[in-house]
């Protein structure tokens, strides 16, 4: 690392639980980000903050006056441009020595292959269970970790799942088949408070790291496949273990040598 990035990066290093060697791996690593809304938003602003050498931001969205209450990384000037490559200039800006790339479009079972391909994980913090779980499929199959963070109200989830690897719970393991094909578009009817939305997209960051640091540094312990649930209004937080469901179409073929479950 050059002077001027380890000056940057220096309440990181000096962290144990990160480290130089922490911090170098952060540089090298690549996250996939899935919806650049309430939950990508200041996911990205960590996770760009804390260095991660290359980002990928996928959202199909635009960005409307609606959106800054708690997309955080937007600003008045960004009401109509498409979030992706907005979120794509923040970062340009921010710091030049990151590798930012922006994808106009919405993540599906035909594209999300190519789209994830080489990431280290993938952060969904997408605003429907359809995308979500063709983004789970997609990970278990390409043998990608998947870091999952989504609200409802003032309930936090937070989980990582390492489903490609044996006895591991994949997403789709814990929600089951019943929402690929429902898009619940719930901010809108439902309302969201933007300090809850942004505490769990730092939430969601924060677990993102964990998986880059595995075997790295201390902070690197995934807590594969156990979901913390955020009480935003207590506040409290409570963590359970999904089990892993073997007749999961999204993860339970892949010990039996198949590239895939889903038909
Ligand atoms: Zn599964």
């Amino acid at each position: 690392m050059t002077p001027d990035r380890l000056d940057r990066f220096a309440r990181h290093i000096v962290l144990p639980e990160v480290g130089a060697m922490g911090q170098a791996k952060l540089a090298q690593s690549h996250v996939v980000l899935i919806g650049m809304g309430g939950i990508g938003s200041p996911a990205l602003q960590y996770l760009a903050g804390a260095g991660i050498g290359r980002l990928t931001l996928v959202d199909d969205d635009v960005v409307e006056a609606s959106n800054l209450q708690r997309q955080t990384v937007y600003a008045q000037a960004d009401i109509g441009k498409a979030k992706a490559e907005a979120a794509a200039a923040w970062v340009q800006a921010f710091d030049p020595a990151l590798e930012v790339s922006a994808h106009v479009l919405r993540i599906k079972r035909d594209n999300a292959a190519s789209l994830i391909a080489g990431a280290d994980v993938v952060l969904d913090g997408c605003d429907n269970f359809a995308t979500r779980l063709a983004v789970s499929d997609a990970c278990v199959k390409a043998g990608v970790p998947l870091t999952s963070a989504a609200l409802g109200r003032f309930q936090g989830q937070v989980a990582n799942f390492a489903g490609h690897r044996e006895d591991h719970a994949c997403y789709r393991c814990f929600v089951g088949d019943a929402f690929d094909a429902e898009d619940c578009d719930t901010c809108a009817d439902l309302g969201v408070l933007g300090a809850m939305v942004g505490m769990v997209g730092a939430f969601g960051a924060m677990a993102a790291m964990r998986v880059l640091l595995e075997g790295v540094s201390t902070l690197g312990d995934p807590q594969w496949g156990q979901l913390h649930v955020l009480d935003g209004l207590k506040p409290s937080l409570r963590t359970m273990r999904i089990a892993r469901d073997p007749e999961c179409r999204g993860c339970s073929s892949r010990l039996s040598g198949s590239a895939g479950a889903h038909p």
